[in-house]
């Protein structure tokens, strides 16, 4: 086992119009500016790793079009293991819709996953052999889920630390709880899973000590613009967020889990992981994109 993280999940170009507001069904608005560049959590996650100097397995699967070929680029320009992204000739790499508004930096999305979203039992099974020999184990909800859960329950076979970042929220079963070491869901999805609104850090905690209840072990709920709530049942770890111009805050929730995989594969305490990644998603609120919004470790100076 050496100290890298492999990351499972799906590569997605993100087309973004940022405008005055985010337009309401039936609704035509002028628009500002309009972006193109990489996205998909799991890319996301992977750059963030990698920027701040970790080594990065990425297990995808892509078309082989245009967006396929900014994925590569993407990929390779940020030192990120592609042996294991499958491109299929006959397949559409995923695109995600995003509307923006620019006064706030929130967002809501469309994504499409295209590639990934064929990913079969049997196919995953000639690619995950490289979890085995990595620290840690990230993956989200945005690949089929019989996919996610046999990859989840290999790296906890072989002693690897699992993250799931449980996004976008949907049902999960007893079985993926057993093989997750640490569960990050934002607001809406700790609300999605346990029922409980959050608006504050008490429901947090709430929420927490529900999802430590159902079989979770480590749960980290982000609070956007508020910051994180962590518990392993016993210790429980409120963080504010820190205090930037947001701008875009597409991918804010991806920069905080590469940041806490990152801090987890050099062993760092549970504080200085959270404070690192912490950090990570505040910066990457203050650029626009979600891949391309990844800090370094010289950015992270800045604050
Ligand atoms: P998601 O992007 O998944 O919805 P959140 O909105 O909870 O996730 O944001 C994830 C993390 O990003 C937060 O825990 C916080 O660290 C950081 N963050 C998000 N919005 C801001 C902001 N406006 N200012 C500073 N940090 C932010």
């Amino acid at each position: 086992m050496n100290n890298s993280v492999t990351v499972l999940g799906i590569f997605v170009a993100d087309i973004s119009f940022s405008g005055p507001k985010i337009p309401r069904v039936g609704e035509t608005i002028l628009g500002t500016k309009y972006n193109v560049g990489p996205g998909g959590k799991g890319c996301n996650q992977a750059i963030a790793i990698s920027k701040l100097g970790g080594k990065v397995n990425f297990i995808s699967k892509i078309g082989k079009d245009e967006y396929g070929k900014l994925a590569m680029d993407t990929l390779i320009k940020n030192n990120i293991n592609i042996n294991k992204v499958i491109v299929d000739k006959n397949l559409q790499t995923g695109v995600a819709g995003i509307l923006i508004d620019k006064n706030t930096g929130k967002n809501a999305i469309n994504v499409i996953t295209g590639a990934p979203s064929t990913f079969t039992i049997n196919e995953i099974k000639k690619q995950i052999n490289i979890i085995k020999d990595s620290k840690i184990f990230i993956t989200q909800l945005e690949l089929p889920k019989e996919v996610t859960l046999h990859s989840l329950k290999f790296a906890r076979e072989n002693n690897v630390t699992t993250i799931l970042n449980p996004a976008p929220a949907s049902q999960i079963s007893k079985e993926f709880f057993e093989s997750i070491d640490f569960f990050t869901p934002n607001e809406t999805e700790a609300e999605f899973y346990t029922g409980i609104q959050i608006k504050n850090e008490n429901d947090a905690k709430k929420a927490s000590s529900k999802l430590i209840s159902m079989g979770l072990k480590n749960i980290v709920i982000t609070l956007g613009e508020r910051g994180l709530f962590y518990s392993d049942g016993k210790k429980e770890i409120y963080m504010k967020a820190n205090t930037v111009k947001a701008i875009d805050t597409t991918g804010a929730g991806d920069a905080f889990n590469g940041g806490l995989a990152y801090g987890l594969s050099q062993d760092k305490s549970i504080e200085d992981c959270l404070k690192l990644a912490n950090n990570v998603a505040a910066l990457s609120t203050t650029k626009v994109g979600a891949g391309n919004s990844m800090p370094s470790w010289k950015d992270l100076e800045s604050l």
